[in-house]
């Protein structure tokens, strides 16, 4: 047994290590600065908490929620390690214990929330630990509300620059469940990593079941179907708080134990709801996404999202409270045209143009992921850089697969558009040429001269769409990773353009097949 084998044991219990977590473990302890990405439920805290117990001096962490941060210090408590937190929730009394505990070195473990990190009473305080017992490492958790372009920005999170300024010699942890490449840079230019070692893994939970259904007018009995038709605790996400009291209500009505849960209601409440779920009092949770942070239900067997989710990491991160136990559950995503509509209603609200650029790119990629006739997981795992080859056995697509055409000539019309465009543009400005758009933006670029201007206009838009992402798919042109998704030939698309590749695609049926798993039966 190796020695940190043995220091997991003593201190976790754990007879192994998880995947992955031996070798940042090693790193951390080497001093250097790491990013990990690893999905919900991977065993993270691990990767700071065991380095810190094996460091000289005490280690930082920070923590968005308190809640979590109250039951991971718990946890370790409970496993006789010297663990605290700070935070709003302590009195002045309190606080000073507790700092004095932290300075006569009781502590390897100090918990804080961004803001009370960044605070201008609490530096003081940071600087005479510094000098006093010495700072092992910071260790940033849920790393990614610091970028953008992640799913849950947070303001503070920009502040924590100040901590590679001040203390340039301490290393840092960066965690975090989510991270395109887009956040992942983000991540290490905002925290100013050095050199980070990098250990990402896999985001693909085999265990879940992805579907979409086209939702239908009458969305709540589609809903009640589904939940009938499932066992065990679900989640039901809604957009709007009034829908989930609603629903919640309708529900109850009609037989099924349901909750509401959204931030309109008091602490105290939500609270209330929440442990009647953890306990299965309830059985369905009607929430909004204010639902689910924080929230350790291992055995949530049906995740349905009954209004679309703003990106795709939200969805991955909501669906994805499903099945944490690793047994099987579904997840299923109603789409409609008009929530679409919906959603770029509110986008058009917002007054900041680059929020506003961001919300429409990640809506795209979510529509996308409603569309495709593929395997979900790949724009699922391409949007977190990860390739996958499609055929996962475990979503409605791979399961019903849809018929397949030829649809080499079209294929061609659109590469040589791409070319013709200089590679410079994503799909929705080749499929506007394509179909001889008016648009505003063709003439500037002058493409209405091109020869490839208006020759698909026998194929409608959402069919040239249908095309595009398949090629993308398939690897027969490349999308850039960048967040602006701009097309570029490659050699596969030279093939076609030369003749010497066919391309057949998936389309959709005449009939729109529903697909609804029974796990009853
Ligand atoms: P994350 O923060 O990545 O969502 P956690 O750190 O909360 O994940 O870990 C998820 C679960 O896995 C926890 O219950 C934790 O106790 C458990 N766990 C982590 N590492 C190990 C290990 N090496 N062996 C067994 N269980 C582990
Ligand atoms: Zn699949």
């Amino acid at each position: 047994m190796s020695s940190l084998t043995e220091s997991l044991k003593k201190y976790f219990g754990y007879d192994s290590f998880r995947p992955g977590q031996e070798k940042i473990v090693q790193d951390a302890i080497a001093h250097k600065d790491l990013l990990v990405i690893m999905p919900t439920g991977g065993g993270k805290s691990l990767c700071f908490q065991l380095p810190a117990l094996l460091k000289q001096g005490i280690t930082i962490v920070i923590s968005p929620l308190i809640s979590l941060m109250q039951d991971q210090v718990m946890a370790l408590q409970d496993n006789g390690i010297g663990a605290t937190y700070l935070n709003s929730t302590l009195n002045y009394e309190q606080t000073k214990i507790r700092q004095r505990d932290i300075l006569a070195g009781k502590i390897k473990l100090l918990y804080l929330a961004p803001e009370r990190l960044v605070s201008d009473t609490f530096q003081p305080f940071l600087v005479t630990l510094a000098q006093k017992i010495g700072i092992a490492a910071f260790a940033i958790d849920e790393a990614h509300c610091i970028s953008e372009w992640g799913h849950d920005f947070r303001q503070e999170y920009r502040q924590m620059r100040y901590l590679r300024q001040q203390f340039p010699q301490v290393p840092i942890t960066a965690l975090t469940a989510t991270a395109t490449v887009r956040v992942q840079r983000d991540i290490i230019q905002q925290l100013n990593l050095r050199n980070p070692q990098i250990h990402r893994f896999s985001f693909n939970r085999q265990n879940l079941y992805y579907e979409v259904q086209e939702k239908e007018r009458r969305a709540y009995n589609q809903l009640l179907h589904i939940i009938r038709s499932h066992q065990g605790s679900g989640i039901v996400y809604c957009i709007s708080r009034k829908s989930t009291e609603e629903i919640a209500q309708r529900l109850v009505k009609d037989g099924v134990s349901a909750l509401p849960y959204h931030a309109g209601l008091s602490d105290k409440v939500r609270s209330h709801y929440q442990t009647s779920f953890i306990r299965d009092d309830v059985r369905i949770m009607v929430a909004t996404v204010a639902f689910g942070m924080g929230i350790n239900k291992p055995d949530v067997r049906l995740v349905v999202h009954y209004d679309l989710p703003r990106n795709i990491e939200s969805y991955y991160q909501e669906s994805g409270r499903a099945g944490r136990d690793g047994e099987k559950a579904n997840c299923i995503l109603l789409y409609s045209r008009g929530d679409k509509q919906k959603i770029h209603y509110f986008i058009r609200q917002k007054t900041n143009p680059q929020e506003q650029k961001i919300a429409y790119a990640q809506l795209a990629k979510v529509i996308e992921y409603a569309d495709t006739n593929y395997c979900r997981r790949i724009p699922q795992l391409s949007y977190f850089g990860e390739k996958f080859k499609g055929d996962c056995g475990n979503c409605d697509n791979c399961l019903n697969p849809k018929p397949i055409e030829d649809w080499t000539i079209e294929a061609q019309k659109f590469l040589s558009c791409v070319y013709r465009t200089n590679q410079r543009f994503g799909i929705k400005h080749i499929i506007d040429v394509l179909r001889g758009s008016r648009d505003k933006k063709i003439y500037e670029y002058g493409h209405h001269l091109l020869s490839t201007y208006g020759i698909g206009k026998d194929h409608t838009t959402d069919e040239w769409k249908n095309l595009a992402t398949s090629l993308v798919y398939q690897n027969l042109v490349r999308q850039t990773n960048d967040g602006f998704n701009i097309l570029k030939i490659n050699d596969q698309s030279k093939k076609i353009l030369k003749g010497e590749k066919k391309v057949y695609i998936a389309v959709k049926g005449k009939t729109v097949k529903k697909v609804t798993r029974d796990n009853n039966s």
